[in-house]
């Protein structure tokens, strides 16, 4: 353990340490980690320099029971705090209690068993399960998919509650729409089924409060569908010189992606010197592939970096993860994993949904400062979406549809890039500075954050995270936490809160 852990840990409230002796009485062959453990800079470590945590203890539970018991355990030693983990990618480190959190991390990553069901194209996956493995096995099991974010290290408990919006989403909607059932834990301990039927409430919150404040996800049952037959990847590129060419370059991006046929999924990205567009093609025979390769010839403006890459469906992604990407890769498939530390690297991310077609102002305003970036760590990506497809408005918490546009942008140093600790730091700062004048200019024509990218800088200058995030959702989100978890055990900074109002409905 460092000398900085040590510190963090030297006054634990004596409550957290009947806690261990309570899981170690009634669950002792189950993982733990405490501060005084070997294991415990491990079992605590996140890949984002810029969201430490001090958790009081991880314990990665095996089935349904071991969380039931946790639960327990922590209600009875007088734990205030549990954080939920799978993936671990939340920016902010939510999954660990958050910068400011003393939690007691339930840690699903033993829960990741997978079952697919070719016939009803469905799969049920452990609560811990990665993306990248669901989607291989969904592939080789059946030819199957679904639609999630890039990078395949993402844990679906995490991901399934906030959008998941990749390089398929304009062809297949997001990840979260996929959800058909969850088996959650709540926090009086009881076991419990989440769907359309049974707990309706807390079905519809879950999809899109993305935040772990209602109980622990057990396990998830997902719709897939066929996976593509003659799919591709296409990047393609511009290099930035000035902003006049900069500025009609993307109008014509813009224009082409709003109009072309639903196969094409676009990304348009602002990284490395070049103003490029990207992104898989949803194609079912080489002709409709080769047709939609020369329309994309014949209405973007012409390049000599015109790349088309014809691969099989996970084969596509992993490509895409490989040559477009800022987080790490894994080259090979059967190697995705949680991170932990050897990726550290100082990482802020922004977002923000679109909901009109950029205007010239925009553009034009744009183009001036994109000439600007620096040619390493900094990246814009402006992802396309089929603003009329999804489940209607009100059918999930997710507060926004219907937009043509997410934008995410993110400023990384990785330390083993940097050298050390204090080199990294002051570059990401550097970076950081150029991020957030980029982001201005986005922000008068956003509607809002994406809780997937949690940003606690979105609470700067006056802003109200909850509403960017929730929006009018706010109130029956509150309503829901009170009424599963009215005592918010499960909470960190951007949780839902327990509702204000006296009447919050009861179990
Ligand atoms: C490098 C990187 C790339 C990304 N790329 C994309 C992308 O392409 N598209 C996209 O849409 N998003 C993307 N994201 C955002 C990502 O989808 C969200 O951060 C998501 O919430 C991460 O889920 P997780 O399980 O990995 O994270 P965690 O940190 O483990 O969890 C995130 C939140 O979900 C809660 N949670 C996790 N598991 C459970 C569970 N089993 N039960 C209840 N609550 C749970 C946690 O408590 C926490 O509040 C990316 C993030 C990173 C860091």
């Amino acid at each position: 353990m460092s000398d900085i852990a040590k510190l963090l840990h030297r006054h634990q409230p004596s409550a957290q340490r009947s806690f261990q002796d309570l899981v170690h009485d009634r669950l002792p062959s189950t993982p733990v980690s405490f501060p005084q453990d070997a294991t415990f800079d491990e079992a605590t470590a996140s890949w984002n320099y810029l969201a430490p945590a001090q958790p009081v203890g991880v314990v990665a539970p095996r089935s349904t029971a071991e969380v039931q018991e946790i639960i327990r355990c922590a209600r009875e030693a007088g734990v205030t705090q549990l954080a939920i983990r799978s993936g671990g990618h939340s920016f902010e480190g939510a999954s660990l209690g958050g910068r400011d959190g003393h939690a007691v991390v339930i840690d699903m990553v033993e829960m990741n068993d997978i079952t697919i069901d070719r016939d009803a194209q469905t799969a049920t996956v452990g609560g811990g399960t990665l993306t990248g493995n669901l989607m291989v096995a969904a592939f080789e099991q059946g030819g199957l998919m679904l639609p999630t974010g890039e990078c395949i290290a993402v844990g679906m408990g995490g991901q399934i509650q906030c959008g998941g919006y990749g390089h398929y989403s304009r062809t297949y909607g997001i990840l979260t729409d996929r959800l058909l059932r969850a088996e959650m834990v709540l926090a009086d301990g009881s076991a419990v089924t989440v769907d359309e039927h049974t707990n309706a409430d807390l079905f519809w919150a879950i999809r899109g409060s993305g935040t772990g404040s209602f109980g622990v996800i057990t396990s998830l049952t997902v719709q897939l569908n066929k996976a593509p037959a003659a799919p591709a990847n296409f990047f393609i590129k511009y290099p930035m010189t000035d902003a006049a060419s900069f500025a009609s370059t993307f109008k014509a991006m813009q224009e082409y992606s709003l109009t072309a046929p639903p196969a094409f999924n676009p990304m348009i990205v602002i990284w490395r010197g070049n103003l490029e567009i990207l992104g898989s093609l949803a194609t079912e025979t080489a002709a409709e592939r080769d047709a939609l390769v020369a329309d994309m010839r014949e209405k973007l403006p012409p390049t000599d970096q015109f790349d088309i890459q014809p691969a099989d469906y996970v084969e596509t992604m992993r490509i895409q993860g490989l040559e477009d990407t800022s987080a790490p890769y894994y080259p090979d498939l059967s190697d995705v994993r949680r991170e932990r530390r050897e990726h550290l690297r100082y990482m802020k991310i922004k977002a923000g949904f679109v909901p009109e077609p950029f205007t010239d102002e925009f553009i034009e305003t744009l183009a001036e400062f994109a000439i600007t970036q620096p040619t390493e760590g900094l990246r814009i990506q402006i992802l396309g979406l089929d603003p009329n497809s999804g489940l209607p408005a009100e059918a999930t918490a997710i507060k926004n549809r219907d937009c043509p546009w997410l934008m995410g942008m993110s400023c990384w140093v990785p330390l083993s890039d940097a050298g050390d600790i204090a080199t990294m730091e002051a570059t990401g700062k550097n970076y950081e500075q150029w991020l957030n004048q980029a982001y201005e200019i986005f922000y008068p024509y956003t509607t809002g954050g994406y809780i997937g990218d949690d940003d606690y800088a979105e609470g700067d200058q006056g802003r109200d995270m909850f509403d960017s995030y929730y929006g009018r959702h706010l109130p029956q989100l509150k309503a829901v936490k009170s009424k599963y978890d009215p005592d918010n055990l499960f909470h960190h900074k951007l949780s839902i809160p327990v509702s204000d109002e006296p009447s919050a409905p009861q179990r």
